[in-house]
């Protein structure tokens, strides 16, 4: 298994009342040249959760940091307008948090953050997004929203090692 520090969310920049299927999705991004979907999970809207590309592949969704992270994509992202908007079901969001929770247990240590914390733009590199939209995917403040997961996950592996700790030093 590759190393796993980072958990990238992103959305599929479709509008909130159009569907995108797997499929659709698929086809999508090996038009693009990827080698299938390039996101690890994709979340309906619905809730329901689609494996799309197995974790120990090496996912392809964010320039620069696609080799230690996992994808997660939702669908939707825009208003009917096309503009961009936290257009996330509810169902859609409790899908995303216990896939957040969950993939934080396999893989401690985590930052999760969306797309757009990445942005070659926000580094101030000047390079320019070949999407528009990539600026605001994925429309909502990922890293404010998970934040108190990824604490709750770094006190968990804290009190894990100091109870093993404590137990080698015990005998
Ligand atoms: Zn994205």
């Amino acid at each position: 298994m590759r190393t796993i520090n980072l958990i990238v969310v992103h959305c599929s920049a479709t509008q909130g009342n159009r569907m995108l299927s797997p499929e659709a999705l698929d086809l999508m991004h090996r038009r693009r040249g990827f080698n299938g979907t390039g996101y690890h999970y994709y979340i309906r809207k619905d809730g329901t959760v689609h494996l799309t590309r197995p974790v120990e592949r090496i996912g392809a969704h964010v320039k620069g940091f696609n080799a230690n992270s996992i994808g997660i994509c939702y669908e939707g992202g825009l208003d009917c307008r096309g503009r961009p908007a936290d257009t996330r079901t509810p169902e859609q969001r409790a899908a995303l948090r216990l896939l957040v929770h969950q993939l934080l247990e396999k893989f401690p240590d985590c930052r999760v953050c969306g797309h757009r914390d990445l942005s070659p733009d926000k580094n101030g590199n000047g390079e320019i997004e070949p999407e528009e939209w990539m600026k605001a995917c994925p429309c909502f403040d990922a890293e404010e929203e998970f934040k108190e997961l990824v604490a709750e996950g770094t006190v968990e592996t804290q009190s894990k090692l100091n109870y093993l700790k404590n137990e080698k030093g015990g005998k």
